[in-house]
């Protein structure tokens, strides 16, 4: 493994369409499958030298999981909602960490890999608390999302896609286990860290404690790749380039935007919250806080991306 990129550290977020695509019922099966291809195109930029640290999203996961608390809890204590992002980060790091291990391994490398249940630091005056943005679980139409709302879920309306559940999403400000991750990652083993955006904490007295929330993964990447010093801080996703105008007949795809050109995109509305929002916004603080560049980009396109061929690329001023 000599290469130039030796030194290059990256922070990969895979959105949940990694694991779980739109239209899928999201079985066991459905999402390793998707597993094997994320790792796939991973393992080619661990054989090109980069040092890898992958984080991933878990709308779709932890929405299931939620759901079945609430549908078992006759029988089974439901666990709260910070509890059930940690179940998805066990689960969705299980199926990235055994796909790696097995894609290495038919390529005859030998890399540790390891997932770190990670919490993430909020604020417990977040206003977010008090505005739900962030869509968890599955889509449903209008009107089994009117029975739901009935019965006292809080939902909104995904563009395109249908109705989704939404749960308060606050602003991460660091990794718990930054330190560890730190030192697993400069020992040379690639790291799944941060998924779901973390399970969110809040601190009392120096007591860390679970809150209610499910924090952005890419908001939380940002945190990750700039705590780390990382160079590069990829978003995958499933769309190849970041639009304006999106999908008007006006629309123009982006190669490239320096962070003052994406903050005035993003504050005309390019960008909704909820989904390419904060993606632009994690890779504009990425970019001010000292990283190299963000791209955003589709999984099966990282390669062509990173060499330049493809994705929106953001860029310090
Ligand atoms: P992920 O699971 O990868 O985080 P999201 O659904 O949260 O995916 O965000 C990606 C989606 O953002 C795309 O599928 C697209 O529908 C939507 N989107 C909204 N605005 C834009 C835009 N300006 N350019 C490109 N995609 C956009
Ligand atoms: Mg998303």
């Amino acid at each position: 493994m000599t290469s130039e990129r030796q030194d290059e550290l990256v922070v990969i977020a895979l959105g949940g369409n990694a694991l779980q695509r739109y239209g899928q019922r999201g079985t066991f099966e459905e999402q390793l499958e998707n597993a094997r291809v994320t790792a796939k195109q991973i393992v080619r930029l661990i054989r090109r030298g980069y040092r890898v640290v992958i984080t991933h999203g878990n709308g779709p996961q932890v929405g299931a999981i939620l759901l079945q608390q609430e549908l078992a809890s006759e029988q089974v204590p439901p666990m709260p909602l910070h509890a059930c992002g940690a179940m998805s980060q066990g689960l969705i790091g299980y199926m990235i960490q055994q796909s790696l291990i097995n894609e290495l391994r038919a390529q005859g490398m030998e890399v540790p890999v390891a997932t770190v249940i990670t919490q993430v630091l909020v604020r417990e005056d977040d206003p977010a608390f008090k505005n739900p943005t962030k869509f968890v679980g599955p889509w449903f139409s209008e009107e089994m999302a009117k029975k739901k709302m009935a019965e006292g879920w809080l939902m909104k309306y995904d563009v395109g896609k249908g109705w989704r559940r939404v749960v308060p999403s606050p602003d991460p400000i660091a990794q718990v286990e930054v330190e560890a991750i730190r030192r697993m990652v400069n020992s040379g083993i690639v790291v799944i860290a941060s998924g779901g955006g973390g399970v969110p904490v809040v601190e009392k007295m120096g007591e860390l404690r679970g809150v209610d929330a499910v924090i952005d993964k890419d908001l939380a990447g940002e945190r990750l790749a700039t705590l780390l010093g990382a160079n590069l801080f990829v978003i995958l996703t499933d769309v190849e380039k970041v639009a304006l105008n999106y999908k008007k007949p006006n629309e123009v795809l982006l190669d490239v935007m320096n962070d003052e050109e994406a903050e005035r995109y993003y504050r005309e509305g390019h960008f909704p919250p909820g989904n390419m929002g904060p993606k632009v916004l994690a890779s504009i603080r990425f970019v001010r806080n000292g990283g190299r560049m963000a791209i955003i980009t589709k999984l099966d396109k990282l390669l062509e991306a990173l060499d330049g061929k493809t994705g929106t690329r953001i860029v310090p001023k």
